[in-house]
């Protein structure tokens, strides 16, 4: 099989979570991949996440937004980008609740302006060749919508249903990643996964607010009555799955990444905790720490990923169980 083979790359995001975990990944497992890191620093960013890549030759950071055509097109133009791996969003559904404006302004308008230049620097300078251009857009398995207990999980053929302005701007920014596919014949690939975890991974979100409640003794806020259940999958193998699927994943096609790793939330918190009585045990358990918070808006029951089609034309699966992962993500913390 003909391997795809960037050269340089444009990450979007590239100082968010995974898009830090994605960069660290490409530079260490490659020699010749040269990487441009366009990022607005926003407050979910940590710059710092990549101060040992500071004299790295093959790594540059720009700050700017990706609505910021100008900037975009100079940039793909100055460094002859190849290959667009696209992170770069509003990420947190809470916030997108109480403001969702600019998650429309980055995940649709951010992304219809990327694909533009894409199209446009793409279609002059390199006689838009499959084998010499990609754009991979990374997506979430809650464009599908929210499952009951016994439903069958997501597999690519699933339709789209969000109902979160996170969820629904994530789906609105994938279908125009296809339109371009579609309509213009762009190189595309799309990927949709499930819950990540791991290091970099901002406080607000669920897992680190568990680690900092116990680090710090601190209350841990469960929403509802703690049964909404997730899939979880260590950022590490997604970084691995969209280096596969970028190399030698077809043209037009979409995969789900998961982590095989369902938990309710609630039990997703004990075992936690459990971890943190185990090694850094208190008087009372880390459990007594979980206070029932009023539930989110509009919260989605559960998500659960199939990748089967992943697996088999790819061969990538998961390396990482919740638990070997989670022992690597408070360890990073460093304050265990
Ligand atoms: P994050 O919130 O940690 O990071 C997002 C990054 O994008 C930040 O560095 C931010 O500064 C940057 N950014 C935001 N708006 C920008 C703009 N207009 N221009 C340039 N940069 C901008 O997000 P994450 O958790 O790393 O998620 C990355 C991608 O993966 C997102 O597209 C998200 O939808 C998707 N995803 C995340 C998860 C998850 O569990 N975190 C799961 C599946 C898919």
């Amino acid at each position: 099989m003909h391997h795809y083979q960037p050269r340089h790359m444009l990450v979007t995001g590239g100082a968010g979570f995974i898009g830090a975990n994605f960069i660290h990944h490409i530079l260490e497992t490659t020699n010749n991949i040269k990487i441009i890191n366009l990022d607005k620093l926003t407050y979910a960013s940590n710059i710092k996440n990549l101060a040992s890549l500071k004299h790295t030759e093959r790594y540059q950071f720009v700050h700017g937004d990706i609505t910021d055509s100008y900037l975009v097109n100079e940039v793909l133009r100055k460094h002859n980008i190849d290959t667009i791996v696209h992170f770069a969003a509003e990420s947190h559904v809470d916030n997108s609740i109480a403001q969702p404006a600019v998650f429309i302004q980055t995940n649709v308008i951010g992304t219809f302006a990327l694909l533009e230049a894409a199209k446009n620097y793409w279609q002059h300078e390199n006689h838009w060749d499959a084998t010499r251009c990609r754009f991979h857009h990374i997506s979430t398995d809650e464009v599908y919508g929210s499952l009951q207990l016994d439903d069958a999980s997501f597999t690519e053929k699933t339709p789209y249903h969000p109902r979160s302005p996170y969820s629904a701007s994530k789906a609105g920014s994938d279908h125009l990643v296809y339109a371009y596919y579609h309509t213009y014949g762009l190189p595309i690939t799309l990927s949709n996964c499930s819950n990540n975890y791991g290091p970099f991974q901002h406080n607000e979100k669920f897992i680190p607010t568990i680690i900092k409640g116990c680090l710090t003794w601190q209350p841990i806020p469960v929403y509802g009555e703690g049964k909404n259940i997730r899939d979880w999958l260590y950022v590490k193998d997604h970084c691995k799955g969209i280096q596969a699927i970028l190399e030698q994943g077809q043209v037009g096609e979409r995969y789900n990444l998961g982590g095989n790793q369902e938990m309710e939330n609630l039990s997703l918190v004990r075992l936690i905790c459990h971890y943190f009585d185990k090694h850094k045990p208190q008087k009372m358990p880390y459990a007594s720490l979980v206070q029932f918070v009023t539930d989110r808006k509009g919260h989605d029951f559960r998500y659960a990923i199939n990748h089967e089609k992943i697996k088999k034309l790819l061969d990538w699966t998961p390396e990482e169980t919740f638990l070997s992962g989670l022992e690597k993500t408070i360890l990073a913390t460093g304050n265990l």
